[in-house]
């Protein structure tokens, strides 16, 4: 293959995976990442990197110019949902605007398929699951409502031009590559399973648990963990899927199994072997009680077969990650 996919947010924990699936793949990676919270290193070796925005519209349109560019998987976004209702603003720029720029650049230059992350966050309070992507969107979040924009640009432009995009609504992504080559190291991650495997190697001084007041089975948030070793292959997919010929598709990657905090709590200090400190605090701002997917149309449209739909192993995985990191 010839020519370049395009992966915003490529020296990020998701797109340091996504890079490495390419390369595997036999395709060429080129990243675009403003290194906010991405880093140089997990750009392997070999794989353009261009630091900067993708929401500077000649920066971008400059390197399509002298790239060609089959496909982009847009990454680059800010992630933290307390973060977005105290700072709604730099999410709808971060999120929002900056990939309508992108779009823009896509379209001026005829680049055909856009694969884009997007969020369970676009759910809100579901009023079930595990949620279909049919479900109504009604993002109870800034994060997801700077999603759930993009995903309706997408549809507008997928309409009057000749694109076509997988949006994929990822539930939460954990774990490290299975081979220790890349994983979550952004030392200000906020995420359950990165704080709680921080926490049973002594590098945090252990865990709130934010809200055990939830109408679910022990108080805490359900969440669905999926590894990210599935979440880059289905984008994989979704590349193959979209380079066949068929049209725009919306679908959810998790694993319909859903585990409260508490449980992902127990789940660490297992496989960890360290009783870590815990304290029960009260909700944080932006919550939904529980998130679990239905993914039928992942795997039936996309053909995505998950390899490592197991708590443990994700938290495995991200253990042994956040070992080799260091103190
Ligand atoms: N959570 C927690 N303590 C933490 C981090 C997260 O109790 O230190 C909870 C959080 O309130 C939510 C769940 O874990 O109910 C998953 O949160 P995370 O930030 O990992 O992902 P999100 O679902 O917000 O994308």
């Amino acid at each position: 293959m010839d020519n370049y996919i395009l992966v915003t947010g490529g020296a990020g924990y998701i797109g340091s995976h996504m890079t490495l699936a390419l390369q595997a793949a036999g395709e060429r990676p080129l990243v675009i990442d403003d290194l906010s919270a991405g880093l140089r290193r997990a750009v392997p070796e070999g794989v353009p990197l261009f630091e900067g925005s993708v929401g500077d519209s000649d920066f971008v349109g400059d390197i399509m110019d002298r790239h060609p560019i089959a496909a982009i998987i847009h990454f680059a976004a800010s992630v933290v949902v307390p973060e977005s209702v105290a700072q709604p603003l730099a999410y709808y720029r971060n999120n929002t605007a900056n990939a309508r720029t992108l779009i823009d650049c896509a379209v001026q230059r005829r680049i055909p398929h856009v694969v884009f992350s997007s969020t369970a966050a676009v759910y809100g309070e579901p009023d079930r699951n595990p949620i279909g992507e049919d479900q109504p969107t009604q993002p109870i979040n800034p994060y997801g409502r700077s999603k759930l924009m993009v995903e309706w640009m997408l549809g507008d432009v997928a309409r009057a031009h000749p694109l076509s995009y997988a949006a994929l609504r990822y539930f939460n992504v954990a774990g490290a590559d299975p081979d220790g080559r890349a994983g979550q190291s952004s030392p200000n991650a906020t995420h359950l399973i990165k704080i709680a495997v921080q926490a049973a190697l002594g590098k945090r001084d252990g865990l709130d648990v934010f809200g055990t007041d939830y109408p679910t089975a022990d108080g805490s948030c359900i969440r669905d963990y999926v590894h990210v070793a599935d979440l880059v292959a289905a984008h994989l997919d979704a590349l193959r899927y979209l380079r066949a010929g068929h049209p725009s598709v919306t679908c959810n990657i998790g694993y319909a199994s859903g585990y409260s905090v508490l449980q992902v709590i127990e789940v660490v200090k297992r496989v960890s072997g360290v009783d870590f400190p815990v304290r029960l605090q009260g909700r944080r701002a932006g919550d939904p009680a529980a998130l679990v997917a239905a993914n039928e149309r992942a795997k039936t449209l996309l053909g995505w077969t998950p390899r490592y739909d197991d708590l443990e192993t994700i938290v495995r995985h991200a253990l042994a990650w956040e070992r080799r990191l260091g103190a």
